[in-house]
């Protein structure tokens, strides 16, 4: 039996995106390919807030600190945290998952593959989870990624047939990472991947932005999708994992929404659950 490192596991409300406000399982697992310890920081500086945070105060997730810079779940993928990450069974994933919901069955809650990136190594073990009996009621599955790993050729096969059942559908909410991240262009900026996507489920693009200069990098970023033949929507999402930073930037990110006649992405998280862990 696959087994898969899990970060956090629990029930919410999805804040973001095409899901906002519907009720979700939130599955993260662990690891990333990115820091983006841009986030929140002057152009061209880089976070250590997270850094600075001692592993070995904390024995569970909910006990961490919140960082306002930096990845707001740098616990996930940082390997100095990765003793709060076990590695389960997809039979007790399976098992732990439907224990969360309100019933113990699916009935309109969606889950939500995240991460760190979910679309790493774990892409082989999922077949086996979304296989499982306890499964088979789900009707709604994303995968938030960055949008920058292929997938798996079989598993690409796998989810074609998974939403080839019908009520299924298939979502990739693709955070792409503009150099406000402080990740390369180059290594973030993916089109021919997120275009991959598309094929197999509806894939949209979430920027998280600041101002109109990160805008600027988003409109390039978006003729690259576009060039490469993405047609799915975008959204614009305010940068802020906390109240103080995301509420100096989520009307001004909506006015550029509005402007451009883009699609605006809240963060629910942040004023509902404050963005703490497990929420
Ligand atoms: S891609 Fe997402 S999980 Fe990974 S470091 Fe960036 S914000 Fe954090």
């Amino acid at each position: 039996m696959s087994k898969i490192k899990i970060a956090e596991l629990f029930y919410s409300i999805q804040g973001e995106g095409r899901y906002m406000g519907v009720p979700s399982v939130f599955l993260r697992t662990f690891g990333c390919n990115f820091k983006c310890a841009g986030f929140g920081m002057p152009k061209g500086e880089l976070s250590n807030e997270a850094e600075n945070i001692d592993p070995t105060k904390y024995t569970e997730y909910k006990s961490l600190p919140l960082v306002s810079t930096g990845c707001d779940s740098y616990a996930s993928w940082d390997v100095r945290f990765k003793h709060l990450s076990p590695m389960l069974s997809t039979d007790g994933i399976a098992d732990a998952i439907v224990d969360t919901l309100p019933y113990k069955e699916w009935r309109d809650e969606h889950l939500v593959i995240t991460g760190g990136e979910p679309l790493l190594g774990w892409q082989r073990s999922y077949p086996e989870l979304l296989d499982h009996p306890k499964m088979h009621g789900l009707k709604e599955l994303t995968f938030e990624t960055n949008g920058t790993q292929h997938l798996d050729p079989k598993f690409y096969d796998y989810l074609l047939d998974w939403g080839d059942v019908p009520g299924r559908e298939i979502t990739f909410s693709v955070s792409a990472k503009l150099p406000c991240s402080g990740e390369k262009w180059e290594e973030a900026i993916r089109p021919e991947i997120v275009r991959e996507y598309q094929d197999v489920g509806y894939t949209y693009l979430k920027f998280v932005i600041a101002n109109e200069q990160d805008f600027a990098d988003a409109e390039c970023a978006i003729g690259a999708y576009r060039a490469a033949g993405f047609t799915g929507p975008i959204y614009l999402m305010p940068v802020g994992g906390v109240e103080s930073v995301y509420t100096l930037n989520n009307r001004a990110v909506a006015d550029i929404a509005m402007k451009h006649g883009l699609r605006y992405s809240d963060r629910l998280q942040v004023p509902l659950f404050k963005n703490e862990w497990g929420t």
